[in-house]
């Protein structure tokens, strides 16, 4: 066994005090008999500080110890290798990589407080280095995507990924989809929901392999940069939350590494798609709210379901009122055939009931022709029906997200495919809880008596108080008044000149 003593004294020998050359090599001599030295090797440095590291001595032993040549190295105490913790943590590391041991003759170091302050200090230098490697690997990877490469493999619908030059070609029959998908919405200003209907009327094949596009696959292909050519590296931060979790968070643009990629749509054409999303999200937002004085109160005559907003022309800027059948997609996927009425014009609708109320209110007489239009008996056997439908409806979509959810545990579907589809779902679920409670308000008012003539005279005219109302005011009051009302469009006339005609018929609160 091969030992190395290291012994060291300062010029002031007031602080050296107990520390004399030879009381140091005495020490470390028996300290390393003990241990079962056979070969010992002294190095002494006579008058340097402690508070460097560059000691001849000392220099000397480390270059040795880098050849491996001893098995233990002893020091009288940790202070005579070095004062400054750093440099004491430096020899340290040096010692251990050499396969040594590090021994005190004076002190069990390992067991005083200075020792343990050393090992904590190895465990952040450990921590240190650990930082160290991941910083490492993030500018490797920081490293390939400035030089343009693209780092993950995913294959983006539209592209191919070339693991050769570590970058993306352009899937020419992807990319036509994709140049029409922008196409619809740049030159025809359609929005994402009448988007997914025209690919899926063409039977165009969806990101979704087998199945039918989503109106979130439309809008991710819409909003990613990368069809105009740029994808950003370090966009994303992940962390480990549990043992097959990470949680993302966006890092600040700052730090965004902009990679560029094959371009499928010009900048130009990427903005203006931008454009036109604000702009069908904020015509969205105001038919919400005002616009439409009867929405949620029109019923389809033919066949006593609610009727819907609906939009039409080539900016979609005519509105009307349509069987909910010829819309809503749990109808489009049953096999039952759309109802044939025809759509109302929401404007007419609109204008001829808040007329007809007006005109009611001032000429109390047409109260019994009102009368005379609240649905017959025959009506509930058709409301019950729909009813009915409405129930077993809601019983599918259940079940439907039961196999989407089962899918997910058995890691048929990602985590996107499962939230968009149940997005879908809620959806639906929530047009059918809708129309569920109209329907059986609609029952229960069937069923109970009618009001008088004066009390229909005086709840019109405690809404309907005033000249000149607003769009809200006119709609609020509307609301107030009317339970439902049930139209139908009678005339055969299209297109442009067309006149329709419409039967109406009032239900009051
Ligand atoms: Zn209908």
């Amino acid at each position: 066994m091969n030992a190395a003593i290291y012994v060291r004294v300062s010029t002031d020998q007031q602080a050296e005090k107990g520390y004399s050359i030879d009381t140091q090599l005495e020490a470390c001599r028996k300290y390393a008999l003990e241990l079962g030295a056979t070969n010992i090797e002294e190095f002494v440095d006579n008058g340097y500080s402690g508070a460097f590291i560059d000691r001849p001595a000392l220099t000397s032993l480390r270059e040795k110890l880098k050849k491996k040549l001893f098995d233990v190295v002893i020091a009288y105490a940790p202070d005579r290798l070095a004062r400054k913790t750093i440099h004491l943590l430096i020899i340290s590391e040096e010692i251990e990589k050499a396969g040594a041991l590090r021994k005190f003759a004076s002190v069990n170091f390992e067991s005083t407080s200075e020792g343990e302050l050393m090992y904590k200090f190895q465990g952040i230098v450990a921590e240190y280095e650990k930082e160290k490697i991941k910083e490492r690997t993030m500018r490797g990877k920081r490293g390939k995507a400035s030089k343009g490469l693209v780092i993950s493999n995913a294959k983006p619908f539209g592209y191919l990924f070339d693991p050769e030059k570590n970058t993306y070609v352009i899937n020419e029959l992807e990319a036509e989809i994709i140049r029409m998908i922008f196409d619809f919405i740049v030159k025809e200003e359609m929005g994402t929901a009448r988007i997914c209907k025209e690919l899926n009327a063409r039977g165009i094949p969806s990101p979704r392999k087998k199945k039918s596009w989503i109106v979130s696959s439309v809008h991710r292909i819409l909003t990613n940069t990368l069809y105009k050519g740029i994808i950003y590296s370090m966009k994303y931060r992940y962390e480990k939350i549990g043992l097959n979790q990470r949680k993302r968070t966006l890092r600040p643009e700052t730090e965004w590494i902009p990679i560029p990629v094959p371009a499928i749509v010009d900048e130009v054409t990427w903005q203006a798609a931008q454009k036109q999303l604000q702009k069908n999200k904020d015509f969205a937002k105001r038919n919400l709210r005002h616009d439409y004085l009867l929405n949620g109160l029109v019923t389809c005559a033919k066949c006593g379901r609610a009727m819907v907003i609906s939009h039409s022309g080539s900016k979609q800027l005519i509105s009307y009122y349509a069987c909910l059948s010829q819309k809503s997609s749990s109808y489009l996927y049953s096999d039952q055939e759309p109802c044939t009425a025809r759509q109302v014009p929401t404007k007419l609708l609109d204008e001829y009931v808040f007329d007809y109320l007006m005109e009611l209110c001032n000429n109390p007489a047409k109260i019994t022709e009102y009368l005379e239009c609240i649905p017959r008996n025959k009506d509930i056997d058709k409301q019950q029906a729909a009813l009915a439908q409405m129930i077993k409806a809601e019983k599918d979509l259940i079940q439907q997200k039961e196999t989407v959810l089962r899918w997910f545990r058995q890691k048929m579907l990602t985590e996107g495919e499962v939230e968009s589809q149940l997005k879908e779902i809620r959806g639906q679920l929530l047009d059918i809880a809708n129309m569920k409670k109209t329907y059986e308000a609609e029952l229960a008012a069937a069923s109970s008596s009618s009001s008088s003539p004066a009390e229909i005279v005086a709840t019109i005219r405690g809404n309907l108080y005033k000249e000149n109302f607003t769009v809200q005011e006119k709609r609020s009051a509307l609301q107030a008044i009317l339970d439902r009302v049930i139209v139908e469009r009678v005339d055969h006339t299209r297109g442009r000149g067309s006149r329709p005609e419409i039967h109406v018929q009032l239900k009051l609160k």
